[in-house]
């Protein structure tokens, strides 16, 4: 059985965000490579377009997502999680419905992983006085840090060079303070200039 043959089976032959029933198309949810049908979902061409188009993002089509939102299909609850994501940033009901899905971790990372960077909240690293921090900055600790398990502390007045940022965490930063690599708090820092 071909992968669109299965989605069609699963889909009972209706577009698996609008269930409307024409024009029906394999979409991969990216970034899956798509090798299996739950990697795939079948919607229509209007739902495919809309989707290649977000510019044109049409609120009154995507009322369907109060729907489809609640498949127990983990590649359909991606699609809807995205598109509601991004109606949220102008309606409010997308933004409670967002509050009201609940998706496995793993669906949730799977949904945020195919975002376009600058639609995540960015994460961005600032000393204590609010200066941005990049990668490779030097800092210096404006507070004595004693390290946990490293049995030292971090003088206040060390400078750290070459700064690594922890991307997933806009308040931590790594450095090499006395030949130990650390994680530091933003808020005990200050760049140099
Ligand atoms: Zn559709």
């Amino acid at each position: 059985m071909s992968i669109e043959d299965e989605l069609r089976q699963r889909a009972e032959h209706k577009c698996e965000l609008c269930s409307a029933s024409d024009e029906l198309g394999v979409f991969t949810v990216l970034p899956s490579s798509g090798a299996s049908a739950s990697q795939n979902v079948l919607i229509c061409s209007t739902c495919t377009q809309k989707i290649e188009h977000p510019e044109k993002m049409d609120v009154h089509h995507w009322r369907c997502l109060n729907d489809s939102c609640w498949t127990p299909e983990p590649a359909v609850q991606v699609m809807a999680w995205r598109l509601l994501t991004r109606l949220s940033a102008n309606e409010g009901w997308a933004r409670d419905l967002l509050d009201q899905l609940y998706m496995e971790d793993d669906v949730l990372a799977w949904a945020k992983a195919g975002m376009e960077p600058s639609e995540e909240p960015a994460i961005i690293h600032k000393d204590a006085n609010g200066a941005v921090l990049c990668a490779g900055d030097t800092i210096t600790l404006i507070k004595d840090l004693p390290v946990k398990g490293a049995g030292f502390t971090a003088k206040r007045g060390t400078a750290v060079r070459n700064i690594s940022l922890v991307f997933d965490n806009a308040e931590h930063i790594e450095g090499r303070v006395s030949g130990q690599q650390i994680v530091i708090l933003t808020k005990f820092v200050k760049k140099s200039a």
